[in-house]
């Protein structure tokens, strides 16, 4: 989809990636560890396994 600087050595990765190709460090990626759903009504995050917001409780996509 898109594509990840590395914030230690500047190279450009695919944000499939968690680490970056070139010097390994853990890459800012939204995708891996710990996958969210932002809520289409309040924007905020909820963990992906949710149906429904935590917050106002607005049905997540
Ligand atoms: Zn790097
Ligand atoms: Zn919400």
């Amino acid at each position: 989809m898109g594509k990840l600087r590395c914030s230690v050595c500047g190279e450009m990765n695919p944000d499939v990636l968690t680490n970056c190709r070139k010097c390994g460090s853990t890459l800012p990626s939204r995708f891996t560890s710990l996958p969210v759903k932002i809520c289409p009504k309040c924007a905020r995050s909820n963990p992906a396994s949710r149906e429904t917001c935590l917050y106002c409780n607005a049905k997540l996509v």
